[in-house]
């Protein structure tokens, strides 16, 4: 009876881990997939992850695993869900195992074993990795099988603007497809579905500096909130340590596996006294100063350049705060140079184009935001909850880092994202075979456009996402205050009201679309960082000291 009503249409928002994971399962199990994305297919945050994924794949190692889940709660800091966190470290074997046979190729030494590196917060090496483009891989095979697969349908430059609802105006009875915004020819696609999976990921742009590709602007979290989900733990928004900070460059994540290797973080005068004290040491014909105690980030923990990314951001803010300088710097001369270039090409690529070398260059960074550890708070199969209930919305799913599951608590570990993207988007897709949808038979009503303007004039709405950005930035960064955070506040709400104004009485594009739910997301992030009333993990108000 079951498989019967199986040959649904389930329609999948994104094209990340999260999104082709969920969609190639669903199809092998015969059901028909559209994944809709809002630029290449490849577009994603996926694609830039580096460092790799965290996960013990000998299932009797039964230390390791305890030891990843002690790692996990520990970056927690007590808010992890610990039922999820076990769940997910246990199924890590399964899921990465099933990402290998997809034809992910992580890297291995010569005897054929997996090579695994270790990231800040890990106390050991548990992360597998293709390079330092582990992300790129991972994107590459998963594109390769769904683009090959029958069942499933790739339309790119379609970006969703809402959800429809079964019934409007009641999210009991949950959603039946989307509009989204053909770019390729400004029309609004009225697509049905039986369900849908919003795996959009994260909300990097709201701020000036990012880790995020532009993708990244919040839209699942917002159109599922209209549509009456309930949001989690918005204020925890991870900043990356070490971005580049190269005037006009973007902030290229160099990622933490450098300082796994041994890559030290220094201000100006730590690196000065090191410098120094290298060259005394080079006369006098002795063994060259490690740079770890030169660090100011043992002032924070004694992992020094190691500890969780919230302490070593917080340290670096705080530095660059008080010295005045831009940036502080990764040092990574007294590494062994042959490794550096082994091990991460990817990185010297980038490098190139500013003439930076790895092992020879101190390299200039300062923290960006990377990851949104809040998100729809979703169940054990990813399925959001309805605001002030209990109840899960019928037929939508959400997964990967559009989600908030518990796993992370107020502070991801390195490398447990995509790790966490691809054990939620499993379940999801198990829940939807174990559970088919109702069909939808009815007509879906088009989008409302009648007597709607075409918005000719694009530049307001860039001097508001530059605002926006600002107002983020300045006001709702590592380091927060009551004073800063309701200032933030009060500039969004009159934003808020700006776009809405325009939302009203113009065609989408998607500029309108993403200022409008950016808009909405650093709503939910301040009133989360406001309504929180101590500081834990990534939040940090030093009203609250
Ligand atoms: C530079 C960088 C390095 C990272 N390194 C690591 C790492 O080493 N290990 C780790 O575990 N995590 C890492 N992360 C985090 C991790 O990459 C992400 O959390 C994870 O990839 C999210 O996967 P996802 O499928 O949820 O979303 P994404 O991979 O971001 O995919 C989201 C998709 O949704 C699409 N989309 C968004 N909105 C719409 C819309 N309205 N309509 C249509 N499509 C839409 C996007 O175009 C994209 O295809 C890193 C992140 C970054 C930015």
């Amino acid at each position: 009876m079951g498989k019967s009503l199986a040959m649904t249409r389930i329609a999948i928002i994104g094209s990340g881990i999260a999104g082709l994971f969920s969609a190639l399962k669903l199809a092998n199990s015969g059901h028909h997939i559209t994944i809709i994305t809002k630029q290449r297919v490849k577009d994603s945050s996926t694609n830039w992850a580096q460092g790799g994924i965290a996960g013990i794949l000998d299932k009797t190692n039964r230390k390791g695993k305890e030891a990843h889940i002690r790692d996990t709660l520990e970056s927690g800091d007590g808010l992890c869900n610990k039922a999820i966190v076990r769940e997910v470290i246990e199924r890590a074997a399964d899921c990465i195992n099933e990402l290998v046979s997809i034809g992910v190729n992580f890297e291995r030494g010569n005897d054929g074993e997996f090579k695994l590196a270790k990231e800040g917060g890990h106390s050991e090496r548990r992360i597998l990795h293709a390079k330092d483009a582990t992300g790129r891989e991972i994107e590459r095979a998963l594109i390769d099988a769904a683009k090959q697969h029958p069942n499933i349908t790739l339309m790119r430059n379609t970006l969703a603007i809402d959800l429809i609802q079964r019934e409007h105006g009641d999210t009991s009875k949950g959603v039946c497809g989307i509009w989204c915004f053909n770019q390729d020819n400004n029309e609004v696609i009225t697509l049905a579905a039986d369900s849908v999976i919003i795996a959009t990921g994260g909300v990097g742009q709201l701020w000036a500096k990012t880790t995020n590709p532009n993708v990244a602007t919040g839209d699942g979290i917002a159109m599922a909130y209209r549509c009456g989900a309930s949001v989690k733990d918005m204020a925890f928004i991870q900043f990356h340590p070490t971005a580049l900070a190269i005037e006009n460059g973007r902030p290229f994540l160099i990622t933490e596996a450098l300082r796994g290797e041994g890559g030290v973080i220094l201000d100006q005068g730590g690196l000065n006294r090191w410098e120094k004290d290298c060259e005394q040491a080079l006369t006098k014909s002795l063994e060259l100063p490690k740079p770890d105690n030169y660090s100011f980030t043992i002032e924070f923990s004694k992992l020094g350049s190691m500890a969780t990314r919230d302490i070593v951001a917080r340290a670096i803010d705080q530095n660059l705060k008080e010295t005045g300088q831009k940036s502080v710097y990764l040092v990574t001369s007294h590494l062994n140079k042959e490794m550096l270039r082994n091990s991460f090409p990817n990185m010297q690529q980038h490098l190139n184009r500013y003439g930076l070398t790895l092992g020879a260059d101190h390299l200039p960074i300062s923290p960006a935001a990377h990851y949104i550890v809040g998100g729809l708070h979703v169940d054990h199969f990813g399925r959001p909850k309805m605001a002030n209930t209990s109840d899960v919305i019928p037929n939508l799913y959400a997964i990967g880092e559009v989600a908030c599951t518990g796993m992370h608590g107020a502070n991801r570990l390195a490398s447990n994202s995509l790790l966490e993207a691809v054990v939620f988007a499993d379940n999801a897709a198990k829940h939807i075979i174990d559970n088919p949808p109702r069909q939808v038979n009815h007509e879906l009503p088009d989008w409302r456009s009648d007597g709607l303007d075409t918005l000719n004039e694009h530049a307001p709405i860039l001097n508001d996402l530059t605002m926006l950005k600002d107002t983020m930035s300045t006001e709702v960064g590592i380091v927060r205050n009551y004073q800063r955070l309701n200032r933030a506040y009060r500039r969004i709400k009159l934003l808020e009201e700006e776009i809405a104004m325009i939302w009203k009485s113009s065609k989408p594009s998607r500029e309108i679309v993403e200022l409008r739910n950016l808009i909405q997301v650093a709503n939910l992030v301040i009133r989360d960082a406001i309504d929180r009333d101590e500081n834990r993990g990534l939040h940090f108000n030093t009203d609250l000291v």
